[in-house]
């Protein structure tokens, strides 16, 4: 399938596409020209179903009129205001708004344009804020084999996935990693937390203890890890999380890039497990992903040391021209609007179990190996072709294009996560269609 036919232009090598194979993508261009509700549009005029809310953050479905024309207005209104030392109202609403609907005790709100400046940022904040309580020898920070926390240095340095890490030098120092928790053989075809595994989390005690607790800053996980293939935590694991990180002043931060603003039926992972972090760190679904924006949500405890701290201390010395942009702040007001007036956080947990059982029903469905499913989130593992790691993958990601659906695949396995709008039937579409991709796979 070729879409090239409407570009205006036969240039396609200008634009450097990230994590794109650029070389084959531009011998046989995939383009969308238009989006409504849960389609895409394709240059060549065919309908996609969205499989995976964009790149897991267009929650809300596409080209939602109340957000266009927040944008739309803000834009007309006060298109820019200085990040620094300036402030206007819509920040500052967004920011109570935001608070409002966080778990207790994450009080404030810090904002950056995208979730690896977010993940970035959150580990500033704990490394300057153990220095201004007095606690400046807890430098080190902890992340997880098969950890995603963005591209940025301190995201791939915290992060545990080889091929992002290893053509950029040395990283931070003082890092380490716990295990992942992904065990197959012994949470087969899960749904929701696995059964088995919440003793890896004693990896941290192991690791703190290792260096002595008191040099170690924070500990960051994805509670449930998205890009590396929809890894689920085990019962019990996040929780045994917190009580070390409680035991020895360890903070924990939840990359909730992916689960925040409804994923897993509740408006933050931490309300789905019940587990409160000291941060959170959010972007994607915080506009729908229509406007580049994130936010980190910091404990009360936090805010405040840094407030009642040395002086020189309550200028936090982090920013970004566009913290807190007018246009963003619009469009995530009217992003959260739609999110509560349609309830769609609690339509995420009502299809829930809809969800998992046609999402399960693909087992023994050609080259299926496992599947993972939690909230609107799944993913199909296929069996890889031996010495060609991905290959099946990508091949069934581009018949299903061709097919009228968007899925995404991270190495062997098929990742979805649709937007929160989706209709059972069009649940069943994703599986029949899947399916007839399966099968029709070498
Ligand atoms: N953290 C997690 C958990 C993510 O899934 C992502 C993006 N997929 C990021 C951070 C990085 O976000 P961005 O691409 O907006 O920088």
């Amino acid at each position: 399938m070729n879409d090239m036919s409407p570009v205006q232009t036969n240039n396609l090598e200008a634009f450097w596409m990230p994590f794109s194979a650029n070389r084959q993508f531009k011998q046989a261009p995939r383009m969308f020209v238009g989006a409504k509700d849960m389609h895409y549009v394709t240059a060549d005029g065919r309908q996609v179903l969205d499989g995976t809310a964009g790149l897991w953050c267009v929650n809300a479905g596409h080209c939602r009129p109340k957000i266009t024309e927040a944008i739309q207005k803000q834009a007309a209104e006060l298109d820019y205001a200085p990040a620094f030392q300036m402030g206007h109202p819509k920040a500052f609403e967004l920011a109570s708004r935001l608070v409002s609907i966080a778990p207790p005790g994450l009080d404030h709100v810090f904002y950056t344009n995208s979730g690896s400046e977010s993940v970035d940022t959150a580990l500033k904040i704990a490394l300057a804020y153990q220095r201004v309580r007095g606690e400046g020898g807890r430098f080190r920070l902890i992340g997880r084999e098969r950890g995603y926390h963005g591209v940025n240095f301190g995201g791939i340095s915290v992060g545990g996935i080889v091929g992002n890490r290893k053509m950029f030098g040395t990283l931070l120092t003082g890092v380490d990693h716990m295990r992942h928790t992904h065990d197959p053989a012994r949470n087969p075809y899960p749904q929701g937390e696995t059964e088995h595994g919440a003793e890896l989390a004693d990896d941290l005690l192991r690791i703190a203890q290792l260096h002595d607790p008191s040099t170690i800053a924070a500990v960051i996980v994805e509670p449930v890890a998205g890009s590396t293939g929809v890894l689920p935590p085990p019962k019990g694991y996040l929780k045994r999380l917190r009580e070390i990180c409680d035991q020895h002043g360890i903070l924990l931060i939840f990359d909730e890039v992916i689960t925040g603003y409804g994923r897993l039926g509740a408006a933050f992972a931490a309300d789905h497990f019940d587990v409160v972090p000291d941060i959170i760190v959010t972007a994607k679904g915080l506009t729908n992903g229509v406007i580049p924006m994130g936010a980190v949500f910091v404990r009360d405890t936090i805010y405040q040391a840094f407030m009642q701290g040395p002086e020189h201390m309550i200028e936090f010395a982090h920013g970004y021209t566009y913290s807190g942009n007018p246009i963003a702040s619009a469009a995530a007001l009217a992003t959260l609007e739609t999110y509560k007036e349609e309830g769609l956080f609690e339509r995420a947990k009502a299809l829930t179990p809809v969800w998992a059982e046609a999402i399960h029903s693909l087992k023994g469905a050609r080259h299926v190996i496992d599947i993972r499913t939690i909230g609107l989130i799944g993913a199909v593992e296929l069996e890889p072709i031996a010495g060609q790691p991905t290959k099946r993958a990508f091949a069934a990601f581009v018949k299903a294009y061709e097919k009228g659906l968007l899925i995404r695949t991270t190495g062997d396995i098929i990742a979805l996560s649709p937007p929160l709008i989706i209709e059972e039937s069009q649940i069943g579409e994703i599986v029949d269609t899947l399916k007839s991709v399966l099968a029709s796979l070498d």
